[in-house]
């Protein structure tokens, strides 16, 4: 008889539906489109599962209200459609250590913390990047004189896009921009990132309202590396209504991007839409003319401010024009060193060694990557790669392996799910782990930390 019960009960366990999460998860994507599924419901986790309802793990309450508030009647449904007896979702809030890299991704620890809530952190506009100091050259030219343009006559051109590569001046000009008009209007200068921060903060702290009148008081808005919002689903939502209002009140608007409008992908059409209505500018790559228009530039400002001249032969200026990358940013970080070496060494350079210095700095710059992390480590260890990749956690593997994890998250810039998949696809939470341990190791042991050094000094050498 209890026999029979008990086969029975677990007959009706066997046969109660258990869902694959997997499946439910192509089924959002399926039905919410992939938009909406990688900004909100891929990161959503089942932690419990019960006959009529399940409880859904979350990151942060942010993302609760979000999904909560727009997403979950269809989510229900959704459920329903693999378990019928499910009516009841819960959400729960399991913050974890890559919550902030997700949300705020490029954005290190420091920087977050050192955005207070005064208004002041919006509009630290930079005096020293101004029109006077912009050299204009073939390149700039169109962005540099719409700049202006825009300073005389505002919302004829609105908004005002500008776009182009990494330290080629964008950031530049919208700050020159803000500090002309700061004369006479209220110009708020804020990059996407913050907006971005200080948007999550408020929903946080139900302070939605207070960042709606904020940003909307402003007659000039001007907003840096607006590419920051792709697959960011609920702050385009947030910027095209801040946008619109804006508009509506004829302030002037000004953008910055990495890429023009229409190459933004997962930005929604009607806010690329609203991005390319005005005036669209490209800033190109430097010519060698205006490189050498901005190292002149670079030496009788340093000869003003230091009262002696830098001493740089002729060719080793047309030397460093010519070699350097197409990056304003770069060409003016050799310039300050070629201009350190020198003082150092108590003589002007000459090209030879202005070459090494070059060589240096473009190495420095240079993308790391995994493969390369893992096959120095393991070679540093003796161990082969297939047995730091393996799944055996003996210390002489696992070490090695937690230390190449943990340098993959030090010195290149891939996500802990990214760096995870790298490692025979291994949890984000394991290499959570191997960081904060390797952390630990190396500061009470001496000999692990200079491996570690040594190990890095591998990697970035050659
Ligand atoms: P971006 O925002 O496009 O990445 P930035 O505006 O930050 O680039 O420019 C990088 C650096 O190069 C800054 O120090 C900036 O002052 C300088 N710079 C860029 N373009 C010029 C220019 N035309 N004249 C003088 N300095 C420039
Ligand atoms: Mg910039």
């Amino acid at each position: 008889m209890e026999k029979n019960n008990l086969k029975i009960n677990s007959q009706a366990i066997l046969e109660e539906k258990i869902l694959n999460w997997n499946s439910v998860q192509q089924s959002f994507e399926k039905s919410f489109g992939s938009e909406i599924y990688t900004s909100w419901l891929k990161n959503i986790n089942l932690l419990r599962e019960y006959n009529d309802h399940v409880i859904l793990g979350v990151k942060t309450r942010f993302f609760r209200d979000w999904i909560t508030s727009r997403y979950a009647d269809k989510i229900l449904s959704e459920l329903k459609k693999h378990k019928i007896s499910i009516n009841r979702l819960e959400f729960k809030i399991e913050p974890d250590e890559s919550d902030k890299k997700t949300v705020f991704s490029n954005t290190t620890d420091n920087r977050i913390t050192d955005i207070k809530d005064s208004t002041l952190n919006y509009n630290r506009l930079n005096p020293n990047l101004n029109f006077e100091n912009f050299i204009v050259g073939k390149s700039n030219n169109l962005g540099f004189l719409s700049a202006k343009k825009i300073c005389l006559e505002q919302s004829r051109y609105n908004p005002l896009f500008l776009y182009g590569g990494v330290g080629l001046g964008k950031t530049h000009l919208l700050n020159a921009i803000g500090l002309k008009l700061k004369e006479n209007n209220k110009v708020m200068f804020i990059s996407a990132e913050r907006f971005m921060y200080q948007f999550v903060k408020s929903i946080k702290k139900n302070e939605m309202v207070n960042f709606k009148d904020f940003f909307r008081k402003a007659n000039v808005f001007i907003i840096d590396d607006i590419q920051f919002i792709r697959g960011k689903e609920a702050l385009q939502e947030e910027f095209f209504h801040t946008f619109n209002s804006l508009f509506d009140q004829s302030s002037q608007i000004i953008i910055s991007s990495d890429r023009p409008p229409n190459k933004l992908d997962r930005v929604q059409e009607r806010i690329k839409s609203r991005l390319s209505g005005g005036l669209v500018v490209d800033i190109g790559i430097p010519d060698y003319e205006l490189k050498i228009k901005i190292l002149r530039k670079k030496i009788s400002d340093y000869q003003n401010s230091f009262k002696e001249n830098p001493e740089l032969q002729e060719e080793v200026i047309n030397y460093i024009a010519k070699s350097s990358n197409s990056n304003i940013r770069e060409l003016i970080g050799i310039f300050n060193r070629v201009v350190a070496f020198g003082k150092m060494s108590k003589k002007p350079l000459n090209v030879g060694e202005c070459k090494l210095i070059l060589k240096d700095i473009q190495n420095s710059n240079k993308v790391i990557s995994i493969d390369k992390i893992q096959t120095v480590t393991s070679n540093f260890y003796s161990i082969s790669l297939s047995e730091m990749l393996s799944p055996r956690r003996s210390r002489p593997l696992a070490r090695p392996r937690q230390i190449a994890m943990y340098l993959a998250k030090k010195l290149t810039s891939r996500s802990l799910p990214e760096i995870g998949r790298k490692f025979a696809n291994r949890d984000h939470t394991t290499v959570i782990h191997a960081v904060k341990t390797v952390d630990k190791i190396s500061q009470n042991n001496e000999e692990v930390r200079k491996n570690i050094e040594e190990i890095k000094s591998l990697i970035l050498s050659d």
